[in-house]
């Protein structure tokens, strides 16, 4: 199923203790705090830098450009807002030159909360900036780490390019969506397959093989569907 895009995606309220944080100094920019959007408690998160415009000078909602290029690629691979929870680095939008190292160290705390609060499957990190603080490695760059998966954090996580710079360089545009493909699909199958179970045919449609595993995720064997407390799991 598909929903139509650009549209406005239910943003998650910011806890009540973390509302109003001052820490880093970002709030003297003007801008409102941004926790995360879309589902809560979906297994996909995407990481971004920071919010980015989300309202008019007259104050209405409208979806910038950075996500209505991700919710292209969601469409596309036919996962909607359902399966995804948007969150970021900084819970405020930069408006003017700022220390970027002190304040994004300052602000990890509250997606160190997220993760511990929530335990996403999968955390999809948009652009390099995403990338190096969620890894911890300022030198982490997508174009060397797309196209795999890394365990970071504890959490299964792909990376790929921050949508605005998939709008500025439209050469970008095919591997964002081939990134998006892969985790896409892998989410659609474990969909379908728990609807009913797979045959050989459809397995051999998405060319995935059959193994069995204990009850943790072993993301070291690819491609494989793995029986895990009784439900049939796939990923690449
Ligand atoms: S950007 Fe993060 S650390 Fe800085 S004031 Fe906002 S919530 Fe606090």
């Amino acid at each position: 199923m598909t929903s139509s895009y650009p549209r406005l995606w239910p943003e998650e309220q910011v806890p009540g203790d973390a509302e109003g944080c001052t820490d880093c100094g970002l709030h003297l920019h003007g801008s409102r705090m941004v926790w995360g959007e879309g589902n809560p408690t979906a297994p996909i998160w995407v990481l971004l830098d920071n919010p980015g415009a989300r309202e008019d000078r007259e104050g209405k909602s409208y979806v910038c450009g950075t996500r209505e290029t991700l919710q292209e690629a969601v469409d596309q691979v036919g996962l909607t807002e359902k399966d995804l929870y948007v969150t970021y680095l900084l819970k405020r939008r930069p408006h003017r030159a700022y220390d970027k190292e002190s304040v994004r160290r300052a602000c990890l705390k509250h997606l160190e909360r997220q993760l511990g609060e929530k335990s996403p499957q999968w955390v999809i990190c948009l652009g390099n900036v995403a990338v190096q603080w969620f890894f911890l490695d300022l030198e982490a760059e997508v174009r060397k780490l797309r196209g795999s998966w890394h365990r970071v954090r504890e959490v299964r996580t792909r990376v790929s390019y921050h949508p605005l710079a998939v709008r500025r360089r439209p050469n970008l545009r095919s591997r964002f969506l081939e990134d998006w493909r892969t985790g896409g699909r892998s989410r659609r199958i474990s969909r379908e397959i728990k609807r009913s179970p797979p045959s050989r045919r459809w397995m051999e449609g998405y060319n995935v093989g059959i193994g069995c595993a204990p009850a943790i995720y072993d993301t070291s064997i690819p491609a494989k569907i793995h029986y895990i407390n009784n439900t049939i799991c796939v990923w690449e």
